[in-house]
Order: structure tokens, then C-alpha cells, then sequence
């Protein structure tokens, strides 16, 4: 069976998190955005250089930076566990969007590039559901946003890799100290989730 199947925007699924960890357990690869970054730093009540440092991981391919959750010993660094041995996201309401979507995978900023990863051992229980449709629209938007942004400092303002990953953090700062709708973690409770 092929991991991704493709899914309608409109598509019934059927899906129910059995709580495994399968997906924040084994290796997080968790790609971020400049507005996943500063939702999450904001969160954990700290500036977004701090949370870069102990908490992302930074590549350059080709001229592009991207930022990943940096794993510790093979499990998200976010993922804990309680007294009782239940394991939880410490960072929940601010997880990043790509999480939020999980079964479900945007591969392009379009909301009906859509996948369902097929490996999650939630897939395929319990009823039927659609995509949440504004939570995709919304994370098409802050990905498409994330990369144009990033473009025209690469390119037209010919910055460097890292200096134009720096500048697109501040920028992003300051819209969420100023209010911005996506820095609003009721807004994106709002907008559902898988
Ligand atoms: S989303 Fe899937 S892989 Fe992740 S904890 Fe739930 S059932 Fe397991
Ligand atoms: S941020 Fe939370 S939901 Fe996402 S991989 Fe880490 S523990 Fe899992």
C-alpha cells in the first residue's frame, strides 16, 4: 500500500488519534514556518533567537533556510510525560500546523494539495470525516506566505541564507506583538483541527 493517498478537499476519511506517538515519538520531522516559529516561542514566553537555539534546527539548501523542530533522543522535545505515564504536547494550542493537520499533509501552499498519510495507525478507525477545510486554507496562506516573503529576501534584497531567516522572524515578531490575526491561538483553535 502506498504511505500517501491522495484526498479530495471535500473527501470523506476515516481517522481516530489512538494517542501512539508514532508521529511526535519516533524522529520529529516537523518543518516550520516563520509563523509556527514565533506562535510556539511566544508560547513558551520566550524571544525567537532563544527558540531557535535550543529548539530548531536550521538548514540551507540550495540558498533557501529551513527550520525544523530538532528532535531529542529520536522523540519531538516537546513531547513529555505525566506521573502517570501519559505521554503529552507541552506546547498543544501553539503546536504547529503541520501537527494540527497530521494525518492530513499539505505538499504545495494550495489547500487541495492534499494527502493522507497513510502509516498513522489512527487511519482507517472509527467515522467518517472531512478535511478541515479553513485550517487548510489558512495554512496554504502561511505557507505560501512564508516562502514569498523569504523569496524577495533572498532575491531582491540579496541578503544572505541565515540574515534573510533573521529578518523574516523579526518581521513576523513584530505583526504578532502588534496583533496579527495568525498570532491569535483562539483564532487557530477556531479554525479546527484532524
Ligand atoms: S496522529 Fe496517528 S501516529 Fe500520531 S499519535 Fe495519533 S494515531 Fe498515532
Ligand atoms: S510539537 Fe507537539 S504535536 Fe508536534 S511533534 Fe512535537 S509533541 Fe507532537
Amino acid at each position: 500500500m502506498a504511505r500517501y493517498r491522495r484526498l479530495g478537499l471535500g473527501e470523506l476519511f476515516r481517522f481516530k488519534c489512538i494517542r501512539c506517538d508514532q508521529c511526535c515519538g519516533t524522529g520529529p520531522n516537523v518543518s516550520l514556518t516563520c509563523f509556527d516559529a514565533v506562535r510556539m516561542a511566544r508560547f513558551l514566553d520566550m524571544g525567537w533567537r532563544g527558540f531557535l537555539k535550543l529548539y530548531v534546527n536550521v538548514i540551507v539548501a540550495d540558498i533557501y533556510p529551513f527550520m525544523s523542530i530538532r528532535g531529542r533522543g529520536g522523540r519531538c522535545p516537546f513531547l513529555h510525560s505525566s506521573p502517570s505515564g501519559e505521554t503529552l504536547c507541552i506546547i498543544y494550542p501553539a503546536r504547529p500546523l503541520k501537527c494540527r493537520l497530521y494525518p492530513l499533509v499539505l505538499t504545495a501552499p494550495r489547500p487541495d494539495a492534499l494527502y493522507l498519510d497513510q502509516h498513522c495507525p489512527g487511519v482507517g478507525r472509527d467515522g467518517e470525516r472531512r478535511p478541515p477545510r479553513r485550517l487548510l486554507e489558512h495554512y496554504a496562506w502561511e505557507l505560501g506566505e512564508h516562502y514569498q516573503r523569504l523569496s524577495r529576501l533572498l532575491l531582491e534584497e540579496k541578503l544572505e541564507p541565515l540574515e534573510a531567516l533573521e529578518r523574516l522572524l523579526d518581521q513576523a515578531w513584530r505583526e504578532a506583538a502588534g496583533g496579527a490575526r495568525w498570532a491569535d491561538l483562539d483564532y487557530i483553535e477556531s479554525l479546527g483541527q484532524t
